[in-house]
């Protein structure tokens, strides 16, 4: 393997003005580390990109790392050579060859950025062009539709040559947005929600509402389970579990059957919201799709949103399950949600609730609980916090102690 480097590209970053500073060092920190595993790595930042040296680690685990970074957009393996001809030409053609299987065709697209270097771009094409074609049998040029791109880029500190791209995960670095409240359930939804949400740049932390003894140790297990999937994605990450077995024994004790999951959600975003409060976090995040069960009308969405103003982000609003579903195997949490588990939201809730359920009937139902703001309290005051991080799957107390 001749490749030494990989050149870290961030797109959309270049596009944000004054912020560009912080978006950059929020990238370069969450790069490396992400590459702690690989200890002879370095990571460098340069003017408008980021420079992982390999130092001969293999390159195929480091760029499966990478592209769950958010904000890389696009990851390209490279060869460094000396800012001379000869040396750029000879390591191109190196950098060609490596390629499996081999191409048919080819263009060579250099720029140079390192203005002092004495031969120009379209120059520099021709001449690294030449040479590959007469080291190479039966390989011709084609510009429009080549079956290789050769990339070369003279800089100051030396030309990067780089034929093999690979797609980063688009978006924005985890922590340039703010941070939001993610309502993590153990189905499939909710971490999908929380990918996405991490996908613009926000930073999250989770709340999950159990209701022991209905719904198990295991149910709890998912949940914890999940959020370790989720740190590859955001790195450090609380999860806020919230013991919320009174109210919903209240919930079924005071409340008719057909609005009680009504009432239930809108004690879960009531307490969201204080959490939001209390942690610094502008937003709520949830699973929510329009369509797919009697919970998520959008009769019933105005319903439950009538306790909160904090914003409310539903990145799955609009999707189809498929899409879902593909997003959930893609990201690794698909095969954790789907274990059978005892939601707390069917044990205590009737087969047909209200799919149009009414804001004036909602609370008039809650006025019936006299004692409904002790009960956040209470919840509130007791709630379990679990940490998280992608390099430690076991909490102990002193790991827990870092924060
Ligand atoms: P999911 O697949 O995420 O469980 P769902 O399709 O089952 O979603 P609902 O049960 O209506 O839909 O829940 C809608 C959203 O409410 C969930 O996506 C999640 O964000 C939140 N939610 C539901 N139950 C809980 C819970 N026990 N703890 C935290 N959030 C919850
Ligand atoms: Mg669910």
């Amino acid at each position: 393997m001749n490749y030494d480097h990989i050149v870290v590209r961030y797109g959309e970053l270049a596009l944000k003005g004054k912020n560009r500073k912080y978006f950059e060092m929020q990238l370069k920190d969450t790069v490396k580390r992400k590459l702690k595993p690989f200890p002879k790595v370095t990571v460098t930042k340069t003017r408008d990109r980021i420079l992982v040296e390999l130092n001969g680690e293999e390159y195929k685990p480091i760029i499966e790392k990478l592209q769950e970074v958010f904000g890389i957009h696009a990851l390209s393996l490279a060869l460094k050579a000396e800012n001379e001809i000869e040396a750029i030409k000879k390591a191109a053609l190196k950098a060609f060859e490596e390629l499996e299987p081999n191409p048919k065709t080819f263009k060579v697209s250099a720029k140079r950025s390192y203005k002092s270097f004495p031969i120009n771009s379209q120059e520099l094409n021709h001449h690294i062009g030449g040479y590959i074609l007469s080291h190479t049998d039966n390989i011709t040029v084609d510009v429009h539709h080549p079956d290789v791109e050769v990339k070369v880029e003279v800089k100051d500190d030396g030309t990067y040559i780089s034929c093999l791209t690979f797609p980063g995960p688009g978006g924005l670095p985890v922590g340039v947005g703010g941070k939001a409240m993610l309502m993590l359930s153990g189905g499939i939804d909710s971490p999908v929600a929380g990918y996405l949400t991490m996908r613009r740049g926000v930073r999250i932390e989770a709340i999950h509402f159990h209701s022991p003894p209905f719904t198990s140790e295991r149910a709890k297990q998912k949940v914890v389970d999940l959020m370790q999937e989720l740190t590859r994605f955001g790195g450090r990450m609380k999860l806020h579990i919230v013991p919320f077995t009174a109210i919903q024994k209240t919930i079924k004790d005071k409340v008719p059957a057909s609005y009680s999951m009504t009432i239930m959600r809108r004690m879960m975003l009531r307490i969201s919201e204080r959490l939001a409060i209390k942690q610094n976090a502008l937003a709520i995040a949830n699973g929510e799709n329009l369509g797919q069960v009697a919970s998520q009308t959008i009769h019933s969405m105005y319903t439950i949103n009538e306790v909160t103003n904090v914003p409310i982000i539903r990145p799955l609003i609009t999707m189809d399950k498929i899409e879902i579903m593909e997003i959930a195997r893609n990201i690794g949490t698909y095969d954790i949600s789907i274990r059978p588990y005892e939601d707390c939201c069917t044990i205590f809730l009737p087969s047909a609730p209200k799919t149009k359920p009414k804001r004036d009937r909602a609370n008039y139902y809650e006025q019936l609980i006299e004692n409904i703001d002790e009960l956040i309290d209470e919840a509130i005051e007791n709630i379990e916090v679990l940490y998280f991080d992608e390099a430690k799957k076991e909490q102990d107390q002193e790991f827990n102690d870092l924060f």
